[in-house]
Formats: C-alpha cells, sequence, structure tokens
C-alpha cells in the first residue's frame, strides 16, 4: 500500500507569529500516524520552521536553483536546504510555472538536481482551465509529467502533486470522480513509461481547493494518495485534511 501524504504548502504567506501559532497547533494535534505530513514554508522562515515544528512532521522548501553555488543572486540551492535540516521540496508549482515563468526544462533541471543532492521531491503538474475546455487535459499533464520522469532515477523520492490550475485558490476544488480520472491515467502513463513498480508505488497526490469538507470523498479515491493544500494549510483545519483517512 501506498501511504497517505499531505502536503501544507504555505505559500508567501504568515510570520513567525501566526506560523508559530499554527506550529503549535499542529505539534499538540492528534496526527494519524499512518500519513506522512510535510510543511512548505516560505525560504526565509525554513530554519524557523525546522527548529519549532515536531520532528515526525517534515518540513519542504517551496522551490530551489538546479546547481549547488554560485553567482545566482536571490537563489536557494538544496544544499542550503538540506543543512537547515529540511528534506523535501516543491517543484514545477503552478505559480512557479505561470507566475514566474519556470519551463519544463528548467522544472526537470531542478528536479535532477534536488534529487541528486538527496531532497525529496514533491513535482507538481496540472492543466489549465482553457486547456480543461479545449480536451487536452492528458496531453497536458503526460508532457509536464514525462520531464519530470525524464529527470528521475529513484521514485521512491518522488511525490506527484496533480493540481489543475483551475482549482488552485479558487474553491472550486475536483470533483471525486474528475481527480481520481486523472490520477488514474497518470498510474497508467507512468506503467507504460516508467515501470509497472513505480506505477503502483508512486504517491500521486491531488491539490487545487482542498478542504476539511472535501477531504474525505476525494481521499476514498483509489488512487488519491493525498493532498497538496494551499489556503486550509494556514488553518487548524489542516489537521482534519492530515486526517482524512483516519
Ligand atoms: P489551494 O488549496 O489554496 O487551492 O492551493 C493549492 C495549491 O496550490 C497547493 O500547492
Amino acid at each position: 500500500g501506498r501511504k497517505f501524504f499531505v502536503g501544507g504548502n504555505w505559500k508567501m504567506n504568515g510570520d513567525k507569529k501566526s506560523l508559530g501559532e499554527l506550529i503549535k497547533t499542529m505539534n499538540a494535534a492528534k496526527l494519524n500516524a499512518d500519513t506522512d505530513v510535510v510543511c512548505g514554508a516560505p525560504t526565509i522562515y525554513l530554519d524557523f520552521v525546522r527548529s519549532k515544528l515536531d520532528a515526525k512532521i517534515g518540513v519542504a522548501a517551496q522551490n530551489c536553483y538546479k546547481v549547488a553555488k554560485g553567482a545566482f543572486t536571490g537563489e536557494t540551492s538544496p544544499a542550503m536546504i538540506l543543512d537547515c535540516g529540511v528534506k523535501w521540496v516543491i517543484l514545477g508549482h503552478s505559480e512557479r510555472r505561470h507566475v514566474f515563468g519556470e519551463s519544463d526544462e528548467l522544472i526537470g533541471q531542478k528536479v535532477a538536481h534536488a534529487l541528486e543532492c538527496g531532497l525529496g521531491v514533491i513535482a507538481c503538474i496540472g492543466e489549465k482551465l482553457d486547456e480543461r475546455e479545449a480536451g487536452i487535459t492528458e496531453k497536458v499533464v503526460y508532457a509536464q509529467t514525462k520531464v519530470i520522469a525524464d529527470n528521475v532515477k529513484d521514485w521512491s523520492k518522488v511525490v506527484l502533486a496533480y493540481e489543475p490550475v483551475w482549482a488552485i485558490g479558487t474553491g472550486k476544488t475536483a470533483s471525486p470522480q474528475q481527480a481520481q480520472d486523472v490520477h488514474d491515467k497518470l498510474r497508467q502513463w507512468m506503467k507504460a513509461n516508467v515501470s509497472e513498480a513505480v506505477a503502483s508505488s508512486v504517491r500521486i497526490i491531488y491539490g487545487g481547493s482542498v478542504t476539511g469538507g472535501t477531504c474525505k470523498e476525494l481521499a476514498s479515491q483509489k488512487d488519491v494518495d493525498g493532498f497538496l493544500v494551499g489556503g486550509a494549510a494556514l488553518k487548524p483545519e489542516i489537521v482534519d485534511i492530515i486526517n482524512a483517512k483516519a
């Protein structure tokens, strides 16, 4: 069985006071031991968050650069992230792709370097509304997944996050059937293009307006192995989402 995985993506939100309170809530909560939990913190707070958060909860950076060091003003390397005791990074998030113009090629290079350095990678993919309406959802997510797959040797360190762009921050959660349908197709793609073993073991998590109210039915879908949560991850509600399978 695939271990349920819930990532919180705090994006560019919070300060030491509010994140400190959220951390206190999470540390004190009864979290399902059968769920991997990882909090994606702003880079500047990675050290702070890692030092406060209970050791059983993982921490992720929300981005990193594709090389170890050098003249890259403003960037953060996987080595620096690991040096803060942080074991995960979110890569290819739709905001990196569409607000900051990151290409598939750059995302692939980041995935390769992060994995080589020993970080776990939450690799994000997902179609935009016009792409879904044009009926090319599969084509889009397969192409994004291919670039990621071309850069992965050890799939045990990768979680694939399907985040339809139209569902992110909009309150329009994908229906359980919509999510299941794409997750199932992604698993079939992995079977055909990577291996049967990876297809059955890789965790495919869903992101996009997940709430305490929508998480249980989504979590009951056969190929939904967890969530990547934005807005609701900043609230005590995240505890209910972590425990969606309990
Ligand atoms: P929301 O849960 O706020 O829609 O954000 C989802 C997301 O982008 C997680 O990475």
